[in-house]
């Protein structure tokens, strides 16, 4: 049956809006996980510990020591779009993880949150959220930095719930998510703590100490401590540039790939990605020396001015675009095959490849 007037035309309650934002920057645990290390991050933090319960979904605690909140911001913090990293004057210009000032304000909408934090030099303040109603701002006993928890993700957006995987599953993604975020900052400690039955350590990385001879030696001590010796014994070591982009990382030994692309990783700028150019790039810089299938285990690291790339083109910033595409993939196939041809030559690995 057709109307015969066409029905009135309303803005969204904004309580619609947030939970419909919600569920594109919030996905599932770990990509709040994701949202509140990076904003740890951001903050300066040198340490992060995070805890969960049943995958993520009854409880994630992110604890930093960075600078903190100011009391009388608690609120903003929670609002959407409000954020202290951009004036948004120049989308392009971008030099934190966070810029859009979504997170928070989602998780805020879809789950119970509880915010506390302290800035030098003040008293700590605490400010709690549920389902998208804000309360006041409380005092709170915290010594340094900020800890968000956030319980019962999703309790307002049922549907979102049905989509979740078991606790298993969402707790290895929450710590795949702390790994590849860890891999790219050597100089922070992190930790895991599943808090399901009793209290189980799943990852402890100490803060690597920077050495002035080479500085990429407390990158390459990371990588190990996440991806295992197998891996940074064997790599070759790659650094490259082209045209403002600079690269540097590890490409693993043929002999090392894996039968699905679960190791590789690759950032732009210090940001994990999941980039179709990059991983293209990637499988490119192999393809001599790499049957059909294999993955190889990589640790790229691209770094450019952030005019010369757009991370605002996915809700989760997994993708980017860059301005100019065809000098990033010369660079990274170049670099690649420069590498590998190195090991072409050496006698013992000529058979194998
Ligand atoms: P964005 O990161 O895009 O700015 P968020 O919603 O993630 O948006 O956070 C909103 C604001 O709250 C941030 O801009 C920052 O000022 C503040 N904030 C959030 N988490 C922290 C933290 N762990 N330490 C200090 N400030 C924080
Ligand atoms: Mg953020």
């Amino acid at each position: 049956t057709r109307p015969l007037l066409p029905p009135t035309i309303r803005p969204l309650d904004p309580h619609a809006v947030n939970r419909i934002a919600a569920g594109e920057v919030v996905e599932r645990p770990a990509s709040a996980v994701k949202e509140l290390v990076e904003n740890a991050l951001d903050a300066g933090a040198t340490r992060i510990d995070v805890a969960i319960r049943e995958g993520g979904r009854a409880l994630i605690r992110v604890e930093d020591d960075g600078c903190g909140i100011r009391a009388e911001e608690l609120g903003l913090a929670l609002a959407r779009h409000a954020t202290s990293k951009t004036d948004g004057a120049d989308l392009l210009d971008i030099h934190s993880f966070g810029f859009r000032g979504e997170a928070l304000a989602s998780l805020a909408a879809v789950a119970r949150i509880a915010l506390t934090s302290r800035v030098a030099g003040a008293e700590a303040a605490c400010i709690a959220a549920e389902g998208g109603r804000v309360g006041a701002v409380r005092p709170a006993a915290l010594s340094r930095g900020t800890v968000i928890e956030v319980r019962d993700l999703f309790f307002a957006t049922p549907a979102r719930l049905k989509f979740l995987r078991g606790e298993q599953a969402e707790a290895q993604a929450v710590a795949e998510v702390i790994r590849r975020l860890a891999m790219a900052e050597p100089f922070v400690a992190f930790t895991l703590r599943d808090l399901t039955d009793g209290e189980r350590l799943v990852i402890r990385l100490d803060a690597e100490t920077p050495d002035l001879g080479d500085p990429r030696e407390a990158l390459r001590r990371r990588l190990r401590a996440v991806m295992g010796r197998g891996f940074s014994d064997g790599a070759v070591p790659l650094e490259a540039e082209r045209d403002g982009h600079s690269l540097l990382g590890w490409a693993g030994l043929p002999a090392e790939a894996r039968g699905a692309a679960t190791a590789q990783n690759v950032f732009v700028n210090g940001r994990p990605v999941r980039d179709k150019l990059l991983l293209g790039a990637l499988r490119a810089g192999y393809m001599d020396v790499l049957a059909a299938g294999r993955y190889p285990m990589a640790a790229l690291y691209l770094e450019c001015d952030p005019r010369l790339v757009d991370v605002n083109v996915h809700p989760a910033k997994a993708e980017v675009r860059f301005r100019d595409p065809d000098t990033v993939r010369g660079l990274v196939v170049g670099a690649l095959r420069r590498a590998l041809a190195g090991l072409r030559a050496a006698p013992s690995l000529a058979e194998e490849l």
